[in-house]
């Protein structure tokens, strides 16, 4: 062997040495993972004692387990007690613009059980493209409204377009269509009298260049009058729930002649005091106690929750496409916005297919959002059923997306360190 072979080999063996430990995570071969109730994300009761036959990232059957075999040289992995719901979908947030922020801010959403993440009208550049492409090691799949359209709301971001004729708005779209984003993001609120809100003739342009282009649209909204106008003109969702008034007789009759809208409700914080002990994996111990000395009581936030969760159960007991969003960046938000559903008035399971397979349904991620043959293995393993209590989705065993488990004391170890 001459020095240079041996050099060769011992950079070669250094290399596997540290790739190693990343492989041993990694799956490859059928899988079948079996005993654990299965919440599939579609309208139909669990499976009790049930079994994932999990293939090249994709699930392959999904049954009882009595029904479903492992093949020759599968992995066997018993979850009994467990229980499996689809990853989570967030329609709605604006995580970090910056790289190395979005990367963590993709990995935290999987730490958490969230499988992909909507970036909603605030990105500008090519960095949310760019991401949407790639695989993030560990991290949820990324999706992106670009830049969302409203009109000059100076001292605001300007991130969005804003624009003041329909021919602008129009324009707008055109541009974010080349750019194919994932939803055309607009905002109809004056912000309590400081701006001119988008008005129907520039709404209604958005909206019918953006089907044009089969873009749905979606809409930051505040007021009920704004969403009947919305509902009239052919809007796809709303991004927020209605937050100035009941909703009337006349809304939920535009509601009904518009049975493919989707409301992705984004409560608010409900002004009590919670306990975040659940969230420590992903934080320095000093960072968490910081996020807990702020989760105090906050009475005069509760009437803004009231209003708004008496809207959603209305709707929802109209029939209204209900997902799931969070707004903002908060890493753990998914699992309180699914607590905060049922609070007001939704039932678990419910909750959980609007956090799943409705929201995958809005962001067109045709192949996950629920659990069956074909679909891919995005799901999360629990050590308690959340249909007892929906807080259960927060006591997770392990989270799998594209069939790959999430390292999560790999990412944990380095996010308590403070990296
Ligand atoms: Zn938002």
């Amino acid at each position: 062997m001459t020095l240079r072979t041996r050099f060769l080999l011992t950079t070669l063996l250094a290399m596997l040495a540290v790739a190693l430990p990343r492989l041993r995570a990694q799956t490859s071969g059928p899988v079948l993972y079996t005993g654990a109730r299965i919440i599939t994300g579609q309208d139909r009761p669990p499976i009790e004692q049930g079994a994932l036959l999990v293939d090249g990232g994709r699930l392959v059957r999904v049954g009882r387990a009595g029904d479903i075999k492992a093949p020759t040289g599968a992995q066997v992995v018993t979850l009994t007690g467990k229980t499996i719901i689809p990853a989570l979908i967030d329609t709605h947030a604006h995580p970090s613009t910056d790289r190395e922020g979005l990367v963590r801010d993709l990995q935290r959403r999987a730490y958490f059980g969230v499988g992909a993440l909507m970036s909603l009208g605030t990105d500008k550049g090519d960095l949310a493209f760019q991401m949407r492409a790639t695989v993030v090691p560990d991290g949820a799949r990324f999706r992106t409204a670009g830049r969302g359209i409203t009109t000059p709301e100076p001292g605001r971001s300007d991130v969005p377009y804003w624009v003041t004729t329909p021919e602008q708005a129009r324009q707008a779209v055109r541009e974010q269509a080349a750019l194919k984003v994932d939803l055309i993001k607009i905002w109809v609120d004056d912000r309590d009298g400081k701006y001119v809100k988008l008005s129907p003739p520039l709404y209604s342009a958005v909206i019918d260049e953006s089907h044009a282009h089969g873009l749905k649209v979606t809409a930051h909204i505040f007021n009920l009058s704004d969403a009947k106008g919305l509902l009239a003109a052919g809007i796809d969702a709303f991004a927020h729930g209605i937050r100035d008034v009941d909703v009337d007789a006349e809304v939920l009759a535009l509601f009904k002649s518009h049975p493919r809208v989707v409301l992705v409700p984004n409560l608010p914080d409900r002004g009590v005091a919670t306990d975040l002990s659940w969230v420590d994996g992903a934080l320095p111990p000093a960072e968490l106690a910081k996020l807990q000395a702020g989760a105090v009581d906050h009475p005069e936030a509760r009437a803004a929750f009231a209003l708004q969760a008496r809207n959603l159960a209305a709707l929802a007991r109209a029939g209204v496409t209900i997902a799931l969003g969070t707004d903002g960046n908060t890493f753990y938000g998914a699992h309180q916005e699914l607590e905060d559903m049922v609070i007001a008035g939704l039932t678990p399971a419910q909750a959980l297919v609007a956090a799943t397979r409705n929201g995958a349904a809005l962001l067109n991620l045709t192949d996950t959002g629920t659990l069956e043959a074909g679909k891919r293995a995005d799901f999360v393993v629990l050590d308690a059923n959340p249909l007892d209590a929906i807080a259960n989705t927060r006591r997770i065993h392990a989270v799998y997306l594209h069939g790959q488990p999430i390292d999560r004391a790999g990412l944990s170890a380095q996010w308590r360190g403070g990296r």
